[in-house]
């Protein structure tokens, strides 16, 4: 079937996780696909031998010079936007779409009636928050599944052959930033903390990227009503071109007003999508409901609910979705009580945002942290938290830089800072842990950091963590 790709002189940029389906599916529609990539390793040969088998030219170890007769650049969403190529694409003429914008246009390309999208971003939470909601509506009867960086991928999943009634889809700022025509049903932001401003350029770049995803939105537009960081979320729905009707839909830990959902008596209470929201709520679940009930997963499952409300789902359907749902690995995922005390794995926690809210959902702490810092600092983390840390035990290459931290706000803290980085250091970290741990408290590895000075990734750290906890336990 010809489409607007056909004979069209597309170059797909950086090989990979999105790159390789991209270039394929544009094969696939008749266009004349060149595949430019920096690298030129013995993957990206694997990979570039596939594609060619195709009939897919591809340029290894030059992802800069833009191929002549380029008519469109589809680009993996890592890409900085200062990157040589963009500029000469920028100089051609030619617009250049991320793997969001490609599969947001390959919608109904295939003749069906396109799915909805209820879309989440956010500095942390995503992935749990658009899992809780494919959970929801799942429980409400519909077609769906997660997308995006979990699950099914996007192109496949408007492409492929399982019909869809709505997508919950998981996006970055990064593939916002290069999504400028998406237009979702609803969607939410969950929180906005400095991350990746590298990228961005500055705080602003990164938080502009991240509200588009309200651009054009259709019913809702979710946002945290209890953030205090500027812009806050509010402002990013404010700042908004959206649908006419479209409505604003705060979520909140206290107790909602009006076109909120919120937290009443340990019930999680939509005020919302109500009849008479001034004197009306409806209740949707219980706190306990949640998995784990740490404050800010109660934020998640609001926001998911808010999500799901506006698409029409019921209040039943968000209570069994809800307890239907289990975290993926490494996310607070308590791994064993030994002697009175709780072991906890936090490794996703990967930067100070996440970290905190850990932090926050426990009063006695024996905190593993350490890693790469990637330019973040620590003093308002540890301020924060000083008060419920029992002690620390630091780890990786950039622990200085928290036991300075310490030393400023929680002096009186005592810290065990590990130099070591082979195989058997996490098991020391949880050795020490358990001696300054008490019962009641709970060993919290929550690092604040990145995991690849000692790991491959923070699966691996995590699981580094479990197996240790299980020796001692042993
Ligand atoms: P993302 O997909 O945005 O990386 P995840 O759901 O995988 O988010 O969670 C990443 C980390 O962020 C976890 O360590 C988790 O404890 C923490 N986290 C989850 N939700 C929130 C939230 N709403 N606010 C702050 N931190 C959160």
């Amino acid at each position: 079937m010809p489409s607007e790709f056909t004979g069209k002189h597309v170059t797909v940029a950086g090989l990979g996780v999105s790159g390789v389906p991209a270039a394929k599916v544009l094969h696939g529609l008749g266009a004349h696909v060149t595949v430019v990539n920096d690298g030129d390793d013995e993957r990206a040969r694997a990979q570039a031998a596939e594609l060619e088998a195709l009939g897919v030219t591809v340029r290894l170890g030059d992802g800069d010079t833009l191929p002549e007769g380029t008519e469109l650049i589809v680009t993996a969403p890592g890409w900085k936007p200062t990157k040589p190529l963009f500029t000469a694409a920028g100089q051609a003429g030619v617009p250049v779409w991320g793997d969001v914008e490609l599969a947001w246009r390959l919608r109904g390309l295939d003749g069906r009636k396109p799915a909805p999208w209820l879309a989440v971003t956010g500095t942390n939470g995503k992935t749990t928050t658009v899992q809780m909601l494919a959970s929801i509506l799942k429980a409400a009867g519909l077609r769906t599944a997660a997308v995006g960086n979990i699950g099914v991928s996007l192109l496949d999943a408007v492409t492929g052959d399982t019909e869809y009634d709505v997508l919950a889809v998981e996006l970055s700022s990064y593939q916002l930033h290069w999504a400028p025509s998406l237009r979702a049903h609803s969607a939410a932001v969950l929180n906005l903390a400095p991350d990746h401003l590298d990228w961005h350029g500055s705080m602003e770049a990164y938080a502009a990227d991240k509200g588009r995803i309200y651009e054009g939105n259709q019913v809702a537009c979710v946002y945290n009503a209890d953030a205090t960081d500027k812009p806050s979320t509010e402002d990013l729905v404010r700042g908004a071109d959206v649908e006419e009707g479209c409505r604003a839909i705060g979520f909140t830990l206290g107790t909602p007003g009006p076109s909120q959902l919120g937290v009443v008596e340990g019930l999680l209470v939509d005020r919302a999508f109500v009849e008479d929201r001034q004197k009306n709520a409806q209740e949707l679940a219980e706190v306990s409901d949640v998995n784990p009930p740490a404050p800010h997963n109660i934020a998640n499952a609001l926001a998911a609910a808010g999500l799901a409300r506006a698409f029409g789902v019921s209040a039943a359907a968000v209570r069994d979705g809800l307890r239907a749902f289990t975290p993926d690995a490494h996310r607070i995922a308590h791994v064993a009580d030994v002697d009175g005390v709780a072991y906890v794995d936090d490794s996703k926690a990967t930067n100070t945002h996440a970290t905190e809210a850990s932090l926050a959902a426990y009063e006695s702490i024996v905190w593993i942290a350490g890693g790469l810092a990637k330019g973040a600092t620590f003093d308002a983390l540890v301020a924060g938290a000083a008060k419920r840390l029992r002690g620390a035990v630091l780890i990786g290459a950039d622990r200085a830089l928290i036991r300075e931290a310490l030393a400023r706000h929680a002096p009186e803290v005592p810290v065990v800072d590990l130099d070591r980085t082979d195989t058997g250091a996490m098991l020391q970290a949880v050795q020490e842990a358990r001696r300054l741990a008490r019962p009641g408290d709970t060993v919290l590895l929550a690092p604040a950091c990145a995991s690849m000075d000692m790991f491959t990734n923070y699966n691996q750290r995590g699981d580094a963590f479990a197996q240790a906890v299980r020796e001692l336990g042993a």
